[in-house]
């Protein structure tokens, strides 16, 4: 897979938006959109820049693509399987991302960024039913068992992640937290989805 070799926090600027791509660091005054988000001009340039149809529904899947870190071939390849399925394309397309195994082990806060939870996935960490997976867009079904490998509950990484991290596990994941382990109750739906995505711009921008 492609990976972004430029600053992450470049991403968000780009986007306008938190992507969340840093970890612990995004939910800190440090963040860099923070930083930015009061200085002069910033505002002045929000007014002055207005983007037409098409650029907006651009930016919209540039974001979606960057928060999940996935590549564009990928990307297209989400869209293309979605729209082939019966129900609303936009919300299989997002269903899709959220099933993505190194999504699952970020939403559980075994990692503090999709990027490292792709990383445990690689290095071997994380078992789904029983069994090693090192393939971080490893689709879960309902039922799976999600877990993290014995040997790997005492990576400092995955048990400070746990110990600092605020946000809720979904409620279509059911964890066991001393077990480092969660079962996949539900496909995960477009309620399950909090962040400020429109789903439908993507479905526009590709069926052109
Ligand atoms: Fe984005 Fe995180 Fe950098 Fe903030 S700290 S700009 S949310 S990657």
């Amino acid at each position: 897979m492609s990976r972004y070799i430029e600053a992450k926090c470049k991403l968000c600027r780009r986007e306008r938006v938190k992507l969340f791509l840093k970890g612990d660091r995004c939910l800190t005054d440090k963040c860099a959109l923070e930083r930015k988000k009061n200085t002069p001009g910033e505002v002045a340039k929000k007014i002055r820049k207005k983007l037409s149809g098409y650029a907006i529904q651009l930016r919209e899947k540039q974001k979606v693509k960057r928060m999940y870190g996935v590549s564009e071939r990928q990307f297209r390849k989400y869209y293309l399987t979605a729209s082939r399925k019966k129900g609303v394309t936009g919300e299989i397309l997002l269903q899709l991302l959220e099933r993505r195994l190194d999504n699952v082990i970020y939403r559980l806060n075994f990692a503090p960024s999709r990027a490292a939870a792709r990383q445990l996935v690689n290095h071997g960490h994380i078992l789904v039913n029983g069994k090693r997976v090192n393939i971080p867009s490893y689709l879960v079904n309902e039922n799976d068992q999600v877990s993290v490998r014995e040997k790997s509950k005492t990576l400092d990484m995955i048990n400070e992640t746990i110990t600092k991290s605020k946000a809720q596990t979904p409620d279509w994941l059911s964890l066991d937290l001393p077990k480092m382990s969660a079962k996949v109750v539900q496909l995960p739906q477009r309620y399950h989805i909090d962040a400020d995505i429109r789903e439908q711009l993507i479905i526009e921008l590709y069926s052109k």
